[in-house]
C-alpha cells in the first residue's frame, strides 16, 4: 500500500495505522451533491424531537458569556448530575461528548505493552481509541446470527481474550450498530469473572431507550465493582448531540486519573448550561424516550412488511437486514434525500442502521424503501 502523505513517515505507527471515523452524512451535504431539498438524517441516533424552552433559553444566557472560559471544573453541572445519579461528584469525569472519556480511559490505561478487548461489531470509536494509544487490540466474535441476541457481545469470547496485559474491556449496552443487548445476570458474572487489574468500560450511550422497570442500573455496582467504569452522554436521549457532553461514573480512583489528563476546557460553556437545564427536564425525556418506543415499533412492522428483517434494538435505532443489495438500496435512499448509515465499515455489509426519527421522518423513510422494493 502506497501512502501519498509525505508526513506518514514522520507520524507515529499507531497513527499511520488508523483509518479516521467517518461520520453520518450531514442533510445540508447531501443537498448540496443531490441538489434536493428537505433531506432527512436518520444515520445517526440523535434525538429528533425540539428542545425543550428551557434549555434554549439556558444556552442563550451561557452566549453573551462566550468571551469568559468555561468553568474549567464543570463545579454546578458535576454537582448536578451527582445528585441525579446518587453519586459523590469526585466519581465524575465529563468528556467533550462521551468520545472524550472514551479516548481518555485509553490514554490512561493503555501501552504498546498493553491489551483492550472490544466486540467485532462495537461502536468504532473503542477501535480507534486503542489503536492511537498503540495498544493491542484484540476482537471478540459476535454472537452468530441466529443467537437470540443476533450479532450482539459475547461475553465467554471477550472473556477468552482477557489475561496479564489487558487492562481496558469496551461493552457496549445496548449495542451500537447492532441495537442488541446483554442482561444484568450474564454482565454481572463477566466482571466478576475478571482479575481486578481489568478496567470494564460499560458505555450506556442508550441507557435511558434501554431502561425498563425491571433494568437495573450499572451505577449501583460501582460499590461491588471499582473496576467498572460505566459511560454516557448527552447526546442521545437529552438530545444535545451537537454540543458534546458525556461523562463516566466511577471509583473516584479512576475518575482522579482521567482527570489529571483531560483538557482542563473540555466542556465548554454552552455545553455545561444546557446540559445543567436538560437535567431538570426527566419529563422531556421520558415523553421522548416514550415516542421512540412507539416509531421503533412501528418502524420495525413497517420493514417487516416489506421483507426487511431488523435485530432486537433498546436503542433509538434499528439494525436492518437488506441482502445483498445493501449498498444499493443506501443509494437509492439518498437519491429519495434520506440518509441512513450504511455498517459495511463495521464489517455488516448486508446492513443498514437507521436512526427513528420524528414521525413524518420514519414515514418518508418507509415510503422511500417501499419506492426502493418496487423499483
Ligand atoms: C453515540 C454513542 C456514543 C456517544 O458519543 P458522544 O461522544 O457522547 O456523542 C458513545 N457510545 C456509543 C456506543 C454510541 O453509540
Amino acid at each position: 500500500m502506497t501512502n501519498p502523505n509525505p508526513y506518514a513517515a514522520l507520524a507515529t505507527d499507531a497513527v499511520c495505522g488508523l483509518s479516521p471515523y467517518e461520520p453520518g452524512m450531514p442533510p445540508a451535504e447531501l443537498e448540496r451533491r443531490y441538489g434536493i431539498s428537505n433531506a432527512v438524517k436518520l444515520a445517526s441516533n440523535e434525538n429528533p424531537d425540539p428542545l425543550p424552552a428551557s434549555v434554549i433559553k439556558a444556552m442563550q444566557t451561557a452566549v453573551e458569556d462566550v468571551t469568559r472560559y468555561p468553568d474549567g471544573g464543570s463545579f454546578v453541572l458535576r454537582d448536578r448530575l451527582a445528585a441525579h445519579l446518587a453519586v459523590e461528584p469526585e466519581q465524575l469525569t465529563l468528556g467533550n461528548g462521551s468520545n472524550d472519556v472514551l479516548v481518555l480511559l485509553a490514554e490512561t490505561f493503555l501501552t504498546p505493552q498493553h491489551a483492550a478487548v472490544y466486540d467485532e461489531y462495537s461502536f468504532v470509536v473503542y477501535r480507534l481509541a486503542v489503536q492511537a494509544a498503540g495498544a493491542e487490540a484484540r476482537v471478540a466474535p459476535a454472537n452468530p446470527a441466529d443467537h437470540p441476541q443476533p450479532l450482539g457481545h459475547d461475553l465467554d469470547a471477550m472473556r477468552a481474550l482477557v489475561d496479564e496485559k489487558t487492562r481496558l474491556v469496551f461493552i457496549a449496552n445496548p449495542n451500537n450498530p447492532t441495537g442488541t443487548w446483554v442482561t444484568d445476570e450474564a454482565l454481572r458474572d463477566f466482571i466478576s469473572s475478571l482479575p481486578a487489574h481489568v478496567i470494564v468500560v460499560l458505555d450506556e450511550a442508550y441507557f435511558e431507550y434501554a431502561r425498563d422497570a425491571d433494568a437495573a442500573n450499572a451505577i449501583d455496582w460501582l460499590a461491588e465493582y471499582p473496576n467498572l467504569v460505566v459511560v454516557r452522554t448527552f447526546s442521545k436521549a437529552y438530545g444535545l448531540a451537537g454540543l458534546r457532553v458525556g461523562y463516566s461514573v466511577s471509583s473516584a480512583g479512576i475518575a482522579e486519573l482521567l482527570n489529571r489528563i483531560r483538557q482542563p476546557f473540555n466542556v465548554n460553556s454552552i455545553a455545561q448550561a444546557a446540559a445543567i437545564a436538560a437535567l431538570e427536564e426527566q419529563d422531556w425525556v421520558s415523553a421522548s424516550v416514550a415516542r421512540n418506543q412507539v416509531e421503533i415499533d412501528r418502524v420495525r412492522s413497517g420493514l417487516e412488511v416489506l421483507g426487511i428483517h431488523c435485530l432486537p434494538s433498546r436503542a433509538n435505532f434499528l439494525l436492518a437486514h437488506c441482502g445483498a443489495d445493501a449498498a444499493e438500496c443506501h443509494d437509492y435512499l439518498l437519491h429519495q434525500g434520506v440518509i441512513v448509515r450504511p455498517v459495511a465499515n463495521y464489517g455488516l455489509p448486508e446492513y443498514l442502521r437507521i436512526s427513528i426519527g420524528t414521525g413524518a421522518e420514519n414515514t418518508r423513510l418507509l415510503e422511500a424503501l417501499a419506492g426502493f422494493r418496487n423499483s
